[in-house]
This record gives structure tokens, C-alpha cells and sequence, in this order.
């Protein structure tokens, strides 16, 4: 409905504001939506103009700006683009063969018309943002790309500079050529008044002037030898008479001035011309139209006449006088009409013969006025017409008429295209200005944006840090507005009970950590370390053959295992008792320290009353004396009962075995034979040492 009553300016070019429409559905609902909206509302454009090209232009333009929209392009820029890259060419070709808009306005129109299309985009986009009557659709203005606020501030800002840059400057435009086309209206028509007047005025003083001189004659005739005479002394009265002639009853000239320029001994005779038929037959003064003079010349003239009486028979015409009006006076007429330049007076006669034409409009006299009145294709509400391109659609002139008495008309001209111009110019005025304004609106957005986010941002980065940098937070402290310093007061606050809260965390996780390091350490030695002997365990002890082994091997040093085994001890353990027992455990094992003392001697409880012993470098044949050495130490060791005070001796059976390192990495083989070897001990009446060298 909106797009069926466009707001019309100045040359056919109306503005559209019903596709506002199209801009809110393609943001709200996509590029399908907004193609049939477009194509229901162009209708009424269809309609108005009878041309296919805006479903074309404009659905082009819905889907565009719909599936911009996708792309999370804001639809102002969107359309720029649009018009930029495919609406102005397309409507630039359409316009070019389609229709008859001439080529030199189809810039002008097409740049108009992308104008046009930012006004509606930028108050589509305005509503959309600023109605919040569309809360049913909030999750589709809400753009699911993630913007900085400086691209979100300079859209706003560039909407509302377009919007209102665009629609002050076409009113103020519109009211601008409105004023000036009523000026060029009213100087029209005062000049054309004026003009009118001065030729009627003109006119009747020379038709005065002849009836004077027709008067004259008719009263003081000396007969038709004196009349040459007569008519020279007149015509040196009336010198803007290019040429006078005095004519006898049948037609024939009578006499002529200037003289020379007519050659009466031809006897010319001038019975069919109107202005004698007019003077003699219907007895009045009259003025001719323009026609094709003779005799005098070949120039057209306009002739003035009169009937001349006898001064006896006043009623019975006896000659004629006539006058040829010099067309040139009119000229004189013209040029006196200073004030407009650009205006062109035309003069035509009864019969549409041109009597006089400014040169601008390039018309000879004589020649017949085709004139056609144009201009329902532009809208510039004045009468225009078209004489030197007839066909043309686009009007030459802008004119006002004034009929003269005698059925002459004068016309006042005023081209039309330095109007076109000045409105093309006010565009493209408009144009530049805006573009000025959107480069001023990126500029002014993104410092005013910085002044938001740089302090942020500082701010941020100073809370990532544990220590302040204090350039830059002096910066935030000077110049950021109220609420950043406020943000930023209370940001330090927060990350100041954060620091300390942190400090304390970490002091009390370090005290943990200690503790747990020390019971670390005590499971360790607790895991390896039988508690009773303080010797080293079975696992502790397989650990060490490991390490043991594999040095031994690189050094090719021969190994020796020794198993231990106390003698009769469940005997012990009876008589003594079980602490007695415990008791003699601790003293063999501190015994066995003191007498494998060196740093590599692994020394270990195998188990209740058995001991594992792994030794290196040891020399074959010293080993198995120190076995027996220690054999008969502990043999010799009185031991005591820490309950009764007893004492007691215990003895130990050994099986040993020496080997390179070779026999075995695993210590299971090892103690096999050991085993085997302490077995033999036991069974040939223990406290005995059996040792075996395994090559
Ligand atoms: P044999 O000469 O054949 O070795 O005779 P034995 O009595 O020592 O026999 P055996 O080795 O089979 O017995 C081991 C005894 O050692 C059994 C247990 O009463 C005693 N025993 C083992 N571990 C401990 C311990 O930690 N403390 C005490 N007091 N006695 C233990
Ligand atoms: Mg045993
Ligand atoms: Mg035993």
C-alpha cells in the first residue's frame, strides 16, 4: 500500500519506503521470507510502473540481504554492496534497453535509487533494532556471531548518520528544487509578460506610425509623382521599417523606398498579398504574418499596411501604404531581457510561422513551429515542451506563453536541463556527503569505542598478572570513564582477597606436602626394613641383588649367596621363650653387620629365623673362612634372656654358593643352590658351613 503512493520528487524519481518491509523480514526471517514479502510489496511498484524490472532488482535485493544476514552481515553494509556490485549495473542495463530514460540522466537515477534503497535498509535495520515490540523474535535478532563493541557501536552510529543524513538532505533537496522551480516558473512569466507587452507595445506604434503616414497621404496628395518623395521623407521618420512601398489600386507599386533596393520599371505588383488585399478591399490597418518577401529581397518580413483615400472620396481607398517591420527589432527585444540568460524568447504568428527565435533554439523565421508538449514521464510539475528534438522523451524546455492581439504568440523558454543538472548535482552532493560522514562516523566510533575497551582490556590483562604493570593501570586510574574506574577499583579489591586467599592456600599446601613427603619416606623405609632386626626385607633384598648383579656383571666380579638358617631354633623359642627368641634375632643380626661391613654387603632377613647374605668381590678361597669366622663368632656369643637373665647360645647352619654373574640374573637360582647347600649343612649335623664354587 505504501509502495502504491511514493513520495514523487523532481524527474520521474519517487521515493520508495514500503521495502522497509523487506529489509525487517530479511534480518527477522531470512532470505526465502524476504523474497516473497519483496515480491508482494513490489506489486504495488509493478503496478504503478508497469515494469517487470523491479521483481527482478528488488527480490535480487531481499535475497541479498536475507542471506547476509546468515552470513551475520549487517544489512546496511549488506546493501551497499548490493547496489554497489548488482543493483545499480542491473538497473543501469534495464534501464538502457528498455526504456527511454536518456543515458545521460541513468547515473544520476541509478545512484538515486541505491540512495533510495539505504534510506529504507537503515530504517528497516533502525526499527528492528530499536521496536522491542519484536520480543517474540529476540532470538533472531540476536546475532549468533560474537561482535566487538566497535563494530556493534559503528553500525548503530552508521545507521543513524545514514538514516538521518539521507532524509534531511532529500527534503532539504526537495524543498530546494521546489523553490527553484517556482523561481524559474515566476521569471518565466514575468518575462514573457514583459516581453509580450513590449512587442505589443512595438507592434501597435508601428501600425500607428503607418496609419499616420496612410492619414497623411490621404489628406495632402499632390498627385503620384510626388508620393516617391513623400514616402522617403516618411520612412526617415520610421527607420525600423526595413523597407516601405506605396501601392496604386490594381496592386501595382507606386513608389518605394529605399528607392534603389526596387527597381520599378519592372512594375511589381503586390494584388495577391494579403496586406493590399486587407488594406484596400477591407479598408483596415493591418499586420501580416510572416512571409517571404520580393523585390525588396528575399528575407522574411512582417508587413504593416493602410488604405490611403483621395481627400475627396473618403470612403473609396485610392492606395495603399505599407511598412516591412525589420524582424531584427525583436532581437533588440531580446537582448533587452538581460536579467534571465538562460531564457530564449520565441515569437510565432497566427499560422505557428516562427517570426522571431533566440539562437538557442537554433529556429530560422518562417519556418514552421513543430512543438510537442511533453513531459508526463517527468514529474516536474511545470509546462514543458520540445522543439529542436521533438521526439525526444526528455524535455528541452520549460515555457510560458503570451497571446498577442493580433493572434501572434510569444513564448518564454527556459531550458530544462541546467535544472536536471543542479538536481544531479544536489545528488551527487549528497552522495559525497555521506560518504564523508560514514568515513568521520568509523573514525569518531572507533575512538569513542577505544576510550570502552582499551581500559577493559588493560584491565583484564592487569588481573591476568599477579603484579601490576603500573603504566598502563595509571593510564585506566587518569583518563577511563567513571564506571571503568569504578570496575577497576573494585576488580582490585576482588583480586587482592584473591592474591591473599592464594598465598595462604599455597603456604598450607607446601606444609602438606612436607608432612606427606615424610610419611613418604617413612612407608618407604617401613616397606624395606624389617622392623624387628632393622635389617633390610626380602623385597629390599631381590632390589639390591638387582643393582648388585648388574655392576658385578659389567665389572666381571664374581657373586656370593649365603642362606642362613639358626639351629633348632623352635628349641629356643621353648626354653627362652618368644622375646628370648626375638632377642637373639636382633644380636646375630647386629653381629652379622659388624662382620660384613662392606658398603656393597647386602645383609637381609629371609624370613622367621633365616638370613640372606649377597657379597661381591669376594675372593674364593677368603670366603668360606669368613663364613666359618662368623660361624664361630656366633657360636661363641652368649646371649640373654631379657625376662629371666638367662643365657644361651644359638648356632647357625650356612649354605653358600660363589658364582659369576653370569649363572644367573634371577636371585631364585641362587638361593636354590644356596638352599641346597644348606640343606646338605643341617643334614650333616649343622653349625657347619657348605660352600660351593659354581663355575
Ligand atoms: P633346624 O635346626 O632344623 O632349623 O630346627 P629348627 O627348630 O630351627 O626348625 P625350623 O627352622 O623349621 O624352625 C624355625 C623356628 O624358628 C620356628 C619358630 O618357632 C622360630 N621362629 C621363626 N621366626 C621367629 C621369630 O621371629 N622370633 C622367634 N622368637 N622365633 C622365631
Ligand atoms: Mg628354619
Ligand atoms: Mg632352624
Amino acid at each position: 500500500m505504501i509502495n502504491l503512493y511514493p513520495v514523487l520528487l523532481i524527474a520521474n524519481i519517487p521515493l520508495i519506503l514500503g521495502n522497509i518491509v523487506v529489509v525487517i523480514a530479511a534480518i527477522l526471517l531470512g532470505p526465502w521470507y524476504a523474497l516473497l514479502t519483496a515480491i508482494i510489496c513490489v506489486s504495488g511498484l509493478m503496478l504503478l510502473w508497469a515494469s517487470p524490472h523491479v521483481y527482478l532488482i528488488f527480490g535480487l535485493e531481499a535475497l541479498w540481504l536475507g542471506f547476509a544476514k546468515r552470513k551475520n552481515v549487517y544489512a546496511l553494509y549488506a546493501s551497499i554492496a548490493y547496489w554497489l556490485l548488482l543493483g545499480m549495473p542491473l538497473f543501469y542495463l534495464y534501464a538502457t534497453f528498455f526504456t527511454h530514460i536518456p543515458s545521460a540522466s541513468l547515473p544520476f537515477i541509478a545512484l538515486k535509487q541505491s540512495i533510495n534503497a539505504l534510506i529504507y535498509t537503515s530504517l528497516g535495520a533502525l526499527i528492528v533494532l530499536i521496536v522491542p515490540y519484536f520480543w517474540h523474535f529476540k532470538t533472531k535478532i540476536i546475532d549468533s556471531q560474537r561482535r566487538t563493541f566497535n563494530a556493534q557501536l559503528t553500525y548503530t552510529f552508521t545507521l543513524v548518520v545514514t538514516l538521518s543524513l539521507l532524509s534531511s538532505t532529500l527534503l532539504f533537496n526537495n524543498q530546494f528544487i521546489k523553490r527553484q522551480k517556482a523561481t524559474i516558473y515566476d521569471n518565466l512569466n514575468d518575462s514573457v509578460v514583459h516581453l509580450g507587452t513590449f512587442t505589443s507595445v512595438f507592434l501597435s506604434e508601428h501600425l500607428k506610425a503607418i496609419n499616420n503616414a496612410a492619414h497623411w497621404l490621404s489628406i495632402d496628395n499632390q498627385g503620384q509623382e510626388d508620393w516617391q518623395y513623400q514616402l522617403t521623407s516618411l520612412h526617415q521618420s520610421y527607420p525600423s521599417f526595413i523597407t516601405m512601398l506605396l501601392a496604386d489600386k490594381k496592386g501595382n507599386v507606386i513608389a518605394a523606398s529605399p528607392k534603389a533596393d526596387l527597381d520599378l520599371s519592372l512594375k511589381p505588383n503586390i494584388a495577391d498579398r494579403d496586406y493590399f488585399q486587407q488594406a484596400f478591399f477591407y479598408q483596415q490597418r493591418f499586420i501580416s504574418s510572416v512571409f517571404l518577401g520580393r523585390g525588396f529581397g528575399n528575407d522574411p518580413i512582417v508587413a504593416i499596411s493602410a488604405p490611403i483615400y483621395s481627400p475627396k472620396q473618403k470612403h473609396n481607398p485610392i492606395a495603399i501604404i505599407e511598412g516591412s517591420l525589420n524582424l531584427n527589432q525583436f532581437a533588440q527585444i531580446d537582448h533587452a531581457n538581460t536579467q534571465n540568460h538562460q531564457q530564449a524568447m520565441l515569437l510565432v504568428d497566427g499560422h505557428q510561422k516562427v517570426i522571431y527565435a533566440s539562437k538557442m533554439l537554433m529556429l530560422k523565421p518562417l519556418t514552421s513551429l513543430k512543438m510537442t508538449l511533453v513531459g508526463e514521464e517527468y514529474e516536474t510539475g511545470l509546462p514543458m515542451m520540445n522543439i529542436i528534438d521533438t521526439k525526444n522523451p526528455m524535455p528541452e524546455f520549460i515555457y510560458a506563453a503570451f497571446k498577442l492581439k493580433n493572434g501572434w504568440t510569444l513564448y518564454a523558454l527556459n531550458p530544462l536541463m541546467p535544472l536536471i543538472k543542479l538536481i544531479e548535482e544536489l545528488y551527487l552532493a549528497t552522495f559525497a556527503i555521506l560518504i564523508i560522514a560514514l568515513l568521520v562516523t568509523l573514525y569518531i566510533t572507533r575512538v569513542v569505542s577505544l576510550r570502552l575497551t582499551q581500559p577493559l582490556e588493560l584491565i583484564a590483562k592487569d588481573f591476568g598478572q599477579k603484579h601490576t604493570t603500573t603504566l598502563d593501570i595509571e593510564q585506566v586510574e587518569n583518563e577511563a570513564p567513571q564506571e571503568i574506574y569504578d570496575l577497576h577499583q573494585r576488580i582490585q579489591k576482588s583480586k587482592q582477597t584473591l592474591i591473599n586467599y592464594q598465598s595462604e592456600l599455597e603456604n598450607s599446601v607446601t606444609l602438606r606436602t612436607q608432612e606427606l613427603e615424610k610419611a613418604n619416606v617413612k612407608l618407604k623405609s617401613l616397606s624395606e626394613i624389617d622392623p624387628l632386626t632393622g635389617l633390610c626385607n626380602r623385597r629390599s633384598a631381590e632390589l639390591k641383588f638387582n643393582t648388585l648383579h648388574e655392576i658385578n656383571q659389567r665389572n666381571n666380579e664374581t657373586m656370593v649367596v649365603a642362606l642362613l638358617d639358626l639351629d633348632h631354633f623352635k628349641q629356643v623359642n621353648d626354653i627362652q621363650g618368644h622375646l628370648g627368641g626375638d632377642e637373639a634375632l636382633k644380636a646375630i643380626s647386629a653381629l652379622l653387620v659388624s662382620t660384613f661391613k662392606r658398603d656393597t654387603d647386602v645383609i637381609s632377613r629371609f624370613g622367621g629365623e633365616e638370613f640372606l647374605l649377597i657379597l661381591s668381590f669376594s675372593e674364593p678361597l677368603k670366603i668360606e673362612a669368613h663364613l666359618n669366622h662368623f660361624r664361630e663368632k656366633l657360636a661363641q656369643t652368649r646371649l640373654s634372656n631379657p625376662l629371666t637373665q638367662a643365657h644361651f647360645t644359638v648356632t647357625t647352619s650356612i649354605g653358600a654358593i660363589m658364582a659369576s654373574p653370569r649363572f644367573s640374573a634371577s636371585l631364585e637360582d641362587w638361593i636354590k643352590q644356596a638352599d641346597i647347600n644348606l640343606y646338605k649343612a643341617k643334614d650333616s649335623g649343622r653349625n657347619k658351613v657348605i660352600y660351593t664354587q659354581i663355575s
